[in-house]
């Protein structure tokens, strides 16, 4: 199975492909968190996608399309993997199907998270995340068992610095102009399945699982 995982900023990919990964064993493939892992280990490639990220800009299409690319190419990935936060531009998604052409391989299905702007916001501003493992949480809808701790690993939860008011505003005008586009574009090839994202963590699970269903 090979899916992508799409959804305005917010929207509960993280949350979701948490699950998803385990029950169909699925390698998880998150740019966002391949960038800010690159960062925590002072790579100089994470060092600079911050700078975008941080300002709630997008990192460059060929920088991110050629981490993708190196990502595809090992063994983990060849049968099933779950693609989170990429592509984000229609020029990643004309490369995304450039590298599974290469690869012999095709999408199995793109999953829509839906979710109305004001809960966008809410998700947004009130999630933690961990800074050693990336788990994330939300102050009121997901709380940690201890303040400020990772239920699973014990690392310390930090807002990311994107997350902020400031930066929230520019990703969500981002998503309008430049990802949006995209869902049109695999809509016309049948496998795209929207998800109301406006429900409880476990009953968007449900409706992805039985989207899952119809497509593969
Ligand atoms: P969210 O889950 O809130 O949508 P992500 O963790 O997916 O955030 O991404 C965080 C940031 O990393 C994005 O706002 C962007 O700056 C950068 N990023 C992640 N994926 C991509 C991508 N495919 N293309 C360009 N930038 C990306
Ligand atoms: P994304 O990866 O799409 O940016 P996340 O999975 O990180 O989104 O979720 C964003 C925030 O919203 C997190 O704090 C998360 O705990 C919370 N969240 C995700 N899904 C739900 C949901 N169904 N109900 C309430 N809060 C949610
Ligand atoms: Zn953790």
């Amino acid at each position: 199975m090979k899916i992508l995982l799409m959804g305005p900023p917010g929207a509960g990919k993280g949350s979701q492909s948490e699950k998803l990964v385990k029950d169909y064993e699925l390698t998880n493939i998150s740019t966002g968190e391949m960038f800010r892992e690159a960062n925590r280990n002072n790579e100089q490639l994470g060092i600079e996608a911050m700078r975008f990220i941080n300002k709630g800009k997008l990192v460059s299409d060929k920088i991110t399309n050629e981490i993708v690319r190196k990502r595809l190419l090992r063994p983990d990935a060849e049968r099933c993997f779950l693609l989170d936060g990429y592509p984000r531009t229609v020029a990643q998604a004309e490369a995304l199907d450039t590298m599974l052409d290469k690869m012999e391989s095709k999408l199995t299905a793109v999953i829509n998270i839906v979710v109305d702007k004001q809960a966008i916001l809410e998700r947004m501003v009130g999630r933690r995340v961990c800074k050693s493992c990336g788990l994330s949480y939300h102050l009121s809808f997901k709380p940690p068992k201890q303040q400020g701790v990772c239920d699973a690993c014990g690392g310390e939860l930090y807002q990311r610095e994107d997350d902020q008011l400031h930066s929230v505003k520019n990703r969500l005008e981002i998503y309008e102009t430049k990802t949006k586009p995209i869902i049109e574009y695999y809509a016309n090839r049948g496998i795209l399945r929207n998800v109301n994202g406006m429900q409880s963590f476990d009953k968007v699970y449900e409706d992805i699982k039985k989207a899952l269903g119809e497509v593969a």
